[in-house]
């Protein structure tokens, strides 16, 4: 099979990180987290001890943040300045305040740049984040959109913080994940929305297990397609 690119967007909660990780997994290809990207350049902005409003001196203290990130489905380690952050940047700091330093221009720029240069190579890769199929990577062989009604994805996300031991709100996760679609979808650069040509999936009623092997067989169609 000649190398596949695949685009995963979607708000958050839809079982993205999930499904794409088992995707790469079944194809056999690489796997790339940006929104840990993401998480990342906000996570070196909030130790950095800027103001979140202050656009410049944001996009300033994420440039100078030196990112690495693997590729590997299995095996997902970030490291910011060399440090091993895989876990702090899953934190609630770091999740409050990624929305609003995503949404700084700069800041885009530099990641879409970086990212574009991960996902080239002679091997497939899916690509997992918000803006994949419309900015990133235009030309991708698939493009998905994930969807699932607000609710489902809040009690999702509740379950896993449940299942971690957080407490239980469904309230303030329903809220949350609110107030993040509403920032992500309505930021001037690179809202969240679905390509023109990506295939939308809503996976409301759907387990994960069925949702990668929908995926898995569209990604072998689009591949016969391509030979
Ligand atoms: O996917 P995850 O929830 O880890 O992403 C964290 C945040 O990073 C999102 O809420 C969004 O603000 C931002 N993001 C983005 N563009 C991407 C991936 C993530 O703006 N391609």
């Amino acid at each position: 099979m000649s190398p596949l690119v695949v685009a995963i967007d979607g708000p958050a909660g839809t079982g993205k990180s999930t499904v794409s990780r088992g995707l790469a997994r079944d194809l056999g290809a690489r796997y790339l987290d940006t929104g840990a990207m993401y998480r990342m350049a906000t996570l070196a902005v909030l130790r950095a001890g800027v103001d979140l409003t202050d656009a410049d001196a944001v996009a300033a203290a994420a440039a100078r943040a030196e990112l690495s990130v693997g590729y590997d489905p299995d095996h997902d380690r970030f490291y910011l300045d060399g440090e091993d952050v895989s876990v702090e940047i899953r934190g609630e700091a770091v999740t409050k305040a990624v929305s609003a330093v995503s949404a700084v221009p700069a800041v885009r720029t530099r990641l879409v740049e970086v990212q574009r240069k991960l996902a080239a190579g002679e091997d497939s890769i899916v690509v997992e984040g918000r803006d994949i199929g419309t900015v990133v990577l235009p030309d991708a062989d698939l493009k998905v959109f994930l969807t699932a009604s607000a609710e489902e994805r809040a009690r999702r996300r509740n379950d896993q913080n449940v299942a971690a031991g957080l407490p239980d709100d469904y309230a303030g996760v329903l809220a949350d994940v609110q107030r993040r679609d509403h920032l992500d979808s309505t930021r001037a650069v690179s809202p969240l929305r679905p390509a023109d040509d990506a295939v939308v999936v809503d996976t409301s009623d759907m387990s994960q297990a069925e949702v990668i092997e929908h995926l898995t067989r569209l990604v072998r169609d689009r591949a016969g397609a391509k030979r």
